[in-house]
C-alpha cells in the first residue's frame, strides 16, 4: 500500500529503461514540491522485484491506474536535469520516430555510469605534469632510455608558461602514444613528472588556435565561407570530396570560427579506429580542451567526457555514434565525417541513424550540420536534389596529389593462383621493385568460406545457423561467422570417412599464405578482425605501414575506412564480383562506395596510384559506370532506378524482424500483425492485393504496402528461426501514424509472447 504523501496525490510519470512501450506512474516522494522537480531528472524506482534508475517525464495529478496501487519513487538523484529541455525534446522525438521505448532512448543519452545512478560529483580527471626538476632537465640525459626521453620531450614541448595547459590527461597521452604508461611511471619515480587532478569544470583557454591553418584553395574556401555564414542558424551542408581533397582542413577552419564564438563542436566518425588520427590533428591545431567519447573507453572516462561537454569545460567532442546525444552547453556545430557509412546506424536495440538524428538535433538547436564524404549516401544526394541539403564540392585532391586510375582486369579464362591473376602478380612485382607499397582488398576473413568432402560432397555447416562454417586454418578451427560457434577442424569426413577434405573459396588467411610464397622476403601485413583483435594491434600495424616497413597490406573492409597509406601506389580488389549479386537493394550502393573508398587509399602523395579490380563481369553496368564516369554518375543512375522501383529514398520503410525457437511462431505472429494493421488502417494492405487496390480507385501513394512475411535471408541463426515483414509507403506520415497505433497493439498480442520481435525504421540492410 502507498504511504501517505504530503504532495497530496502528486504523481510522477516516469520513463523506465525497459523494452516496454509505455510510461509508468509512481507516487511522488513525500514532501515534494511539484514546482521544484523538472523533467529529465533521474529517479530510483521500484520495478518488478528490483529497482531501476528511471527518468521523470512529467508531474501530474491524474493517473489511469488506481493510485492506491501505485508504488512510490524511492529516491530523487538530481536537483537539476542533466539534459537540457531541447535535448529531452530530441529524445522524445527519437522515441516517437523510431517507435522505441522512451526509457531506453533516454538511457542511451547517458554514459553507463550515470545510467546506473552514479553521482555526477566524480569530477576530477587524472593528469600528468612536469615537476620543477622535469622542467629543468635536459632530455638528452635520458638518451639511454629513449622511450622516457620521448615522453619527457612531449611534456616539455607543451611549454611551461605560454601554453594554457602544461599537463596531459590519460586520454590525451593514449591518443598520442599507446605505450606511455610505463615511461610515465618511470619518470614519476625519477621525480620528473607528477600526478595532478584537474577539475572537470576547468575553463577553456583564451588562445584557441595554434595558427597553423593551411592556405586553402578556392573550393575549400567557398565551403568554409558557406558554413561560417550560416553559424547560429540551422542548415545542412554536404561536403563532397575525394579522400585527400582537404575535407578535414575545411572542418578545422570552420571549427575555429565556431570556437571563436565561444561555442562547442560535436564531431562524429563511424569507427573508433579513426578517432586517434583525427584527435591528433585537432590537438595539433587547437589548444582548447578536447574530449573523446566511444565504447572502448572506461565508464569513468566516458562520464568525464560527457560532463565536460555538458558543463562547457571542453570545446570539441570527438566520438562515434554513441556520442551523438551528449549534452552541449554552448552548441555551435555538428560534423559527421564519412556520412555514408552504415556504422552510423545502430543495428540493435534502439536502431537510430546518427546522421538523421544529428540533422534533427541541428534543427532543434538551430545550428548548422556538416556532413562529409567522398561517396555520399544516395539519401543525402537526394536531399541535395530536393533542396534540403546544400552541396559543397571539393573537386580535386588538395596540394599536388594526383587521383588514382581505376581499371577492370578481366580474369575470365585466366590462370589464377589462389585468387591472384598472373597480370596482377606481375603488377605487384613491378610496384614492389619501385619500393612502393601494395594494398590488396578481399572482404572475407578466415582461410576459406567452405570445407567440402571430396568423397561425398558433405559440407561443414553450422548446426545453429543457415550457414557454412568458415575455415580458420591458423587456429585449426571451423568457425561460424554468424553465431561465433567454433569447433576443431575434422581430419576426415564425418559421413564417408574420406580423408580428402577440400577448402573451397578464398579468405584473407589463404591469400596471405600464397603471398608469402610468391613474394618471399617481403613484409606482408594482414588487417582483419582476427589479426587486430588484440588492443592496440591495429595502431601498431598502421604505424609500421606508415613508416614504410611493410610491402604488402592485405585486408578486409577495415582498409576502406579513412586510414591513409601515403606510400601505397597499387590497390587491387581481388574479388569485386562477390558484391555484385545480392538480394538487398542497398548492396550496389555499398559496393560502389567500398570500391571508391578502397581506391582512395592509393597514391596520396605525389605518386600516382593505380587501382585494379579483378572481375569476371567486365561489362557490368555498375562497374563500367563507376570507372568511366565516377561515383556521382553511378549515384545518379542508382537513384533513377530507386525512383522507378519506388524504393527509398522515394518511399519509406519499416522492417519488423522476428525470431523464435519454434519455426511456426514467427508466421503466426506476423499473421496477427497484418490483420491488426489492416484493422487500424484500411490503406494498409499486403502487397499481392495491391492490384485490386488500384482498380478500386485508390492511388498507390496513399497505400501502405505490407510485404511478406518472408523468412530472413539467413533463415536460421544461433538456433532461432527468423522472419521479417516490411511496411513501405510513399507517405512517411501515413506510415508512422499506422505504426504509432500498431506498435502498442503488437505488444498486447498473445502471439508476441512466444517470439522476439523488433522494429527497424529506415533499415539500412534487409538482413
Ligand atoms: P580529406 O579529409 O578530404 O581526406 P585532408 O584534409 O586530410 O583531406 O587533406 C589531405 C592532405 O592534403 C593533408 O595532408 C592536408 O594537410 C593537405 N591539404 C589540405 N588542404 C590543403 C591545402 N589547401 N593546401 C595544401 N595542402 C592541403
Ligand atoms: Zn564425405
Ligand atoms: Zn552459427
Amino acid at each position: 500500500m502507498a504511504k501517505s504523501c504530503s504532495g497530496a496525490g502528486l504523481i510522477f510519470r516516469v520513463a523506465v529503461p525497459v523494452p516496454i512501450h509505455r510510461l509508468f506512474d509512481y507516487l511522488a516522494p513525500d514532501n515534494i514540491d511539484a514546482d521544484r522537480v523538472k523533467p529529465g531528472i533521474r529517479l530510483e524506482v521500484p520495478f518488478g522485484k528490483g529497482k531501476k534508475i528511471a527518468f521523470l517525464v512529467e508531474c501530474t495529478r491524474h493517473s489511469e491506474h488506481d493510485t492506491g496501487k501505485l508504488k512510490q519513487v524511492e529516491r530523487i538523484l538530481d536537483d537539476e536535469p542533466l539534459l537540457s529541455a531541447q535535448d529531452l525534446q530530441l529524445l522524445y522525438w527519437a522515441s516517437r520516430y523510431y517507435h522505441h521505448p522512451l526509457g531506453e532512448v533516454i538511457g542511451t543519452a547517458f554514459p553507463v555510469a550515470l545510467r546506473q545512478g552514479k553521482s555526477v560529483l566524480v569530477q576530477t580527471e587524472k593528469v600528468y605534469a612536469l615537476t620543477e626538476s622535469g622542467k629543468a632537465t635536459d632530455s638528452n640525459q635520458l638518451k639511454r632510455t629513449p622511450k622516457q626521453k620521448i615522453v619527457l620531450e612531449k611534456f616539455q614541448s607543451l611549454g611551461f608558461e605560454a601554453s594554457p595547459r602544461h599537463s596531459l590527461s590519460e586520454a590525451e597521452l593514449s591518443a598520442w602514444n599507446t605505450n606511455w604508461r610505463l615511461s610515465v611511471r618511470q619518470l614519476i619515480a625519477k621525480g620528473l613528472l607528477q600526478v595532478e587532478f584537474s577539475r572537470v569544470g576547468a575553463h577553456p583557454p583564451a588562445v584557441l588556435n595554434n595558427g597553423n591553418d593551411l592556405h586553402c584553395n578556392p573550393p575549400q574556401q567557398a565551403a568554409i565561407n558557406a558554413v561560417c555564414d550560416s553559424l547560429g542558424q540551422f542548415g545542412v551542408f554536404l561536403l563532397e570530396g575525394v579522400t585527400g581533397s582537404g575535407k578535414t582542413e575545411v572542418y578545422m577552419q570552420i571549427i575555429r570560427s565556431v570556437l571563436e564564438r565561444g561555442q562547442q563542436v560535436l564531431v562524429l566518425v563511424p569507427e573508433i579506429t579513426l578517432t586517434p588520427q583525427l584527435e591528433n590533428r585537432f590537438r595539433q591545431r587547437f589548444t582548447v580542451n578536447i574530449a573523446v567519447f566511444h565504447s572502448k573507453l572506461t565508464d569513468r572516462q566516458r562520464q568525464i567526457a560527457w560532463l565536460q561537454m555538458q558543463q562547457g569545460a571542453c570545446s570539441i567532442l570527438l566520438g562515434t555514434r554513441s556520442a551523438l546525444f551528449t549534452p552541449l552547453k554552448n552548441p555551435g556545430l555538428i560534423i559527421l565525417d564519412e556520412e555514408h557509412d552504415t556504422s552510423f546506424k545502430q543495428q540493435e536495440g534502439f536502431r537510430f541513424s546518427a546522421r538523421d538524428v544529428a540533422v534533427v538535433r541541428g534543427k532543434m538547436l538551430n545550428i548548422p550540420v556538416l556532413l562529409g564524404s567522398a561517396t555520399p549516401a544516395l539519401e543525402s544526394l537526394h536531399n541535395v536534389d530536393n533542396g534540403r541539403y546544400r552541396l559543397l564540392h571539393l573537386p580535386e585532391r588538395a596540394g599536388s596529389a594526383i587521383e588514382p586510375v581505376l581499371q577492370l582486369l578481366d580474369i575470365r579464362n585466366k590462370r589464377m593462383v589462389e585468387g591472384l591473376s598472373e597480370t596482377l602478380i606481375a603488377e605487384i612485382h613491378s610496384t614492389l621493385a619501385k619500393d612502393e607499397q601494395v594494398l590488396l582488398f578481399l572482404n572475407r576473413r578466415g582461410f576459406a568460406p567452405t570445407l567440402i568432402c571430396h568423397g561425398c560432397g558433405w559440407v561443414a555447416r553450422c548446426l545453429r545457423c543457415d550457414a557454412n562454417l568458415v575455415i580458420h586454418a591458423n587456429e585449426g578451427l571451423l568457425r561460424c561467422h554468424h553465431c561465433g560457434r567454433e569447433q576443431k577442424g575434422p581430419h576426415q569426413c564425418p559421413v564417408c570417412k574420406a580423408k580428402e577434405l577440400t577448402a573451397l573459396g578464398l579468405g584473407t588467411e589463404r591469400v596471405e599464405k600464397v603471398l608469402a610464397e610468391l613474394f618471399a622476403g617481403k613484409v606482408i601485413v594482414r588487417l582483419d578482425r582476427d589479426s587486430t583483435q588484440r588492443k592496440g594491434s591495429l595502431e601498431g600495424y598502421l604505424e609500421e605501414i606508415n613508416q614504410g616497413r611493410v610491402d604488402i597490406i592485405l585486408g578486409t573492409q577495415m582498409l576502406a575506412k579513412g586510414h591513409h597509406f601515403p606510400n601505397v601506389t597499387l590497390v587491387a580488389i581481388l574479388d569485386v564480383d562477390s558484391g555484385l549479386f545480392s538480394i538487398d537493394f542497398h548492396a550496389s550502393e555499398k559496393l560502389a562506395q567500398l570500391i571508391v573508398q578502397v581506391s582512395g587509399r592509393a597514391g596520396r602523395a605525389e605518386k600516382p596510384g593505380k587501382v585494379i579490380m579483378q572481375t569476371r563481369q567486365p561489362e557490368h553496368p555498375l562497374l563500367t559506370t563507376l570507372i568511366r564516369h565516377g561515383y556521382k554518375s553511378f549515384a545518379k543512375t542508382a537513384l533513377a532506378e530507386r525512383k522507378e522501383a519506388l524504393l527509398p529514398p522515394f518511399s519509406y520503410q519499416a522492417l519488423f524482424r522476428v525470431q523464435a525457437v519454434d519455426a511456426e511462431q514467427p508466421k503466426l505472429f506476423f499473421q496477427a500483425v497484418i490483420s491488426l494493421a489492416q484493422k487500424l488502417d484500411v490503406n494498409a494492405m499486403p502487397v499481392n492485393t495491391q492490384d485490386n487496390d488500384q482498380q478500386s480507385g485508390q492511388t498507390k501513394s496513399a497505400a501502405i504496402q505490407i510485404l511478406g512475411p518472408v523468412s530472413a535471408p539467413m533463415a536460421r541463426r544461433a538456433g532461432f528461426y527468423r522472419y521479417q515483414l516490411l511496411f513501405q509507403s510513399q507517405n512517411r506520415r501515413d506510415l508512422h501514424a499506422l505504426l504509432d497505433r500498431l506498435v502498442p497493439g503488437i505488444e498486447k498480442l498473445k502471439q508476441a509472447n512466444k517470439v522476439r520481435w523488433s522494429l527497424d525504421i529506415d533499415p539500412v540492410d534487409l538482413y
